[in-house]
């Protein structure tokens, strides 16, 4: 059960009764188990132009903004809808119509980053590495050189469907070093890995609520140069996803320019607050490793393998082999865990079977050495003694 849950906090609605925090952890990569206070602020309607409201837009944004140290010439846009409208909406804002975009992929994100650029009509060229291979700055570097007409360079920093890390400050340096510009979909990493514009000069970097700053889901932001903010205008084909536009409006009225998921909002700020009494980037950094080396320690013991190095391995999420154990059956292990209260995630490889385990969200220590006895009585219930992945996939 989770611990911060009060347990007067029952709740009755036409779909049954619950006690807060009885429900499953989420080890998923978002939306994740958010703590109760987080979920408290919700229980309450705001007015979208009221000026308490408009007060917790701007904190919300000032405290991003200093997330990455972009005091004064960076600014934060949030913006409707999941995640990915908040990249779709920063490509199409700060890509220009004649503009060439290096998409780096290396995985599902970087896929669908491409398949933007397809729908919005922007030229693109892809370097992909495959399912579990980092793109290397100077394989990065190669690229750009023989080809001047590339004005942008996207890199997926954690990317989510492999777990994998990759390495965003080379990234970052020859990218800046051959004059492009970076666009970062930092959507899993933001808030848990430090990133800082006087390292990483980002043109763009994008995140959401519902990740590793713990908030529920129902917006995305875009920490941008002021600079590039100001030529966006009249870049973006859409006029809800326009970033210059939602920037300008903001910036004048204090207020979104479409309705707000004002709950989702309120929510954020509170989850903002507990990311900083938790001691910042710094602090969540370290929660998330140790979760992290808990529960892959625990893993390789019962006979499970990574699909990655251990250098490569972000403290956001991994994937493992599933069992080459005739006994194994993802759906059945799925739910035999479930039963013991933790949700896991499928895997996304295109190459072997797979499952994935998060390590975001309001959890600890404890609720991995938890996920691992779960695991560990489900393999035995479900008769699986080979945890290991066939031979020669890894
Ligand atoms: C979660 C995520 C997104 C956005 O996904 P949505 O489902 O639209 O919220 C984009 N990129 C990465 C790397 C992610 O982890």
């Amino acid at each position: 059960m989770n611990q911060q849950a009060k347990p007067e906090m029952q709740y009755t609605t036409s779909q049954g009764s619950y006690t807060m925090g009885e429900e499953p952890y989420l080890l998923t990569p978002g939306p994740l188990t958010t703590a109760a206070s987080t979920k408290a602020a919700m229980l309450k309607d705001w007015g979208s132009w009221d000026d308490d409201f408009k007060n917790i837009t701007a904190e919300i944004r000032s405290r991003l903004i200093a997330m990455c140290g972009g005091q004064g010439t960076y600014d934060c846009v949030p913006m409707q809808g999941s995640g990915t409208f908040a990249v779709e909406a920063a490509l199409a804002s700060f890509v220009p119509k004649g503009g060439k975009v290096l998409v780096l992929m290396n995985g599902a994100y970087g896929k669908r980053a491409a398949k933007i650029l397809d729908y919005i009509g922007r030229d693109h060229v892809d370097l992909d590495k495959g399912d579990y291979l980092p793109p290397m700055p100077e394989e990065v570097d190669a690229v750009l050189a023989e080809d001047p007409s590339i004005s942008h360079v996207l890199a997926v920093h954690c990317e989510t469907s492999s777990g994998i890390l990759n390495p965003l400050k080379g990234i970052s340096d020859v990218t800046h070093a051959r004059g492009r510009k970076l666009i970062v979909d930092s959507m899993s990493a933001f808030g848990a890995v430090p990133v800082t514009v006087d390292e990483i000069p980002f043109e763009a970097l994008v995140s959401s609520a519902n990740k590793c700053i713990e908030g529920v889901p129902g917006f995305g932001f875009v920490l941008a140069k002021k600079d590039a903010l100001e030529v966006a205008k009249g870049n973006s084909h859409s006029l809800s996803l326009d970033l210059h536009d939602q920037w300008v409006y903001m910036n004048s009225t204090g207020q979104w320019r479409f309705t707000p998921p004002t709950h989702t909002v309120v929510a954020f700020l509170e989850a903002l607050r507990l990311h900083e009494a938790e001691g910042g980037v710094e602090g969540r950094l370290k929660r998330y490793s140790q979760n992290r080396d808990v529960l892959v320690n625990g893993m390789e013991k019962m006979g499970f393998v990574p699909l990655l190095d251990k250098m490569w391995l972000s403290p956001i999420i991994t994937t493992f082999f599933s069992p080459n154990d005739e006994n194994f059956d993802f759906n059945r292990f799925y739910n035999e865990i479930k039963s013991r209260g933790y949700i896991i995630y499928p895997g996304k490889l295109t190459e072997a079977e797979s499952f994935r385990i998060g390590f975001i969200g309001a959890l600890d220590k404890s609720v991995m050495e938890g996920v691992l006895n779960a695991i560990a009585e489900s393999c035995a219930a479900m008769g699986v003694t080979q945890c290991g992945p066939p031979a020669g996939v890894k």
